[in-house]
């Protein structure tokens, strides 16, 4: 595939074209979009809380929030992220919801690191989500990088989270169809300052130790390497703030510290914000911050460092 393209711009804009299917998530801003449906269409537990709803409610909750004075809310210059009294509901049927998130109010600061724990299905994921421009909240405000994201139509939550934010997920989503370095290119190209365009991609490698892998598909890597090549791709990208859902559950104990100390690198040395789901007490020392998450609420917010 390098060589049919006559420059990156080319070749990626051929890979993000939703025709192009030879891959099971095709495009790198869309394939997070589907493959975050896909983490979350658990099933409903027994236990779950439903809700009737107007069907037309229902329908209006997949669209962008109705404009209102709230849409130009901008983040208090302390400020990266701010959630407001923000709810959640997904969809069951065409007239009933579960509620997920019920009430969180979040503020955090650019340069923390904040690591999101509580049970599974505590609702950290569409929490994480939601801050990120993945999904939207139903009710309150969610301003990051001074913009409102409920407000934003799909095609604007894509440029927002090109141009903001960069992803570290728990199964690493590669392309597995473009080698590790090019996995990295596809970062560098979402770069969005022009003049930082000069990232070593080589260099990354040699650093992180995969330069045995650089010009290997995903599929002949290790679960490790896929997920420290998802990193440098996070990197590359140079984005403010990072959102990593469970990085480190699908490694073993030493690849899962190496990638939390590479994680916390980043962190000190480029001020990068990074919020961070786990269910491992283990990576708390990592963190600037703990927040306990239960049953759609916040529980527990405090400093560890
Ligand atoms: P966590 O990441 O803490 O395990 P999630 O945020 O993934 O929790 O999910 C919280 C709850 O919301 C779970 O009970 C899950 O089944 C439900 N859920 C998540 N996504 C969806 C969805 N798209 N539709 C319906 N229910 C969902
Ligand atoms: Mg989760």
């Amino acid at each position: 595939m390098r060589n049919w393209f006559r420059n990156k711009k080319q070749k990626y804009k051929y890979i993000s074209n939703p025709k192009f299917k030879s891959n099971k998530h095709n495009t790198a801003e869309e394939f997070l979009l589907n493959v975050d449906e896909e983490n979350n269409r658990d099933a409903i537990s027994d236990t779950a809380e439903i809700i009737k709803i107007n069907w037309k409610e229902n329908y209006k909750m997949k669209k962008k929030r109705k404009k209102d004075s709230n849409i130009h809310l901008q983040n208090n210059p302390e400020y990266v992220i701010e959630l407001k009294n923000v709810f959640k509901s997904y969809p069951i049927s065409r007239n009933e919801v579960t509620p997920i998130l019920k009430g969180v109010d979040l503020k955090i600061k650019r340069g923390e690191f904040v690591i999101l724990f509580g049970k599974s299905g505590s609702g950290k994921s569409t929490l994480l989500n939601i801050m990120s421009g993945l999904d939207r909240a139903n009710h309150g405000d969610v301003i990051v990088e001074n913009t409102n994201l409920p407000y934003l139509s799909n095609e604007e939550l894509t440029k927002f989270r090109r141009r903001h934010v960069a992803f570290i997920f728990q199964q690493y989503h590669l392309l597995n169809n473009i080698t590790g370095y090019e996995n990295v290119e596809t970062g560098l190209i979402l770069q969005k300052h022009k003049d930082r365009k000069n990232f070593n991609i080589k260099k990354a490698f040699e650093e992180f130790d995969l330069l045995d892998v650089i010009d290997k598909y995903p599929s002949q890597m290790s679960g490790g390497q896929q997920q420290r090549i998802s990193i440098i791709r996070a990197l590359a990208k140079n984005a403010d703030i990072i959102f990593a859902d469970e990085p480190t559950s699908a490694l073993d104990k030493k690849t899962g510290v190496a990638v939390m100390e590479l994680l916390r690198k980043i962190n000190q040395e480029k001020g990068t914000t990074i919020v961070m789901v786990s269910h491992d007490p283990d990576v708390i020392q990592y963190a600037n911050r703990k927040i306990f998450l239960n049953k759609g609420t916040i529980i527990n917010d405090e400093k560890v460092r």
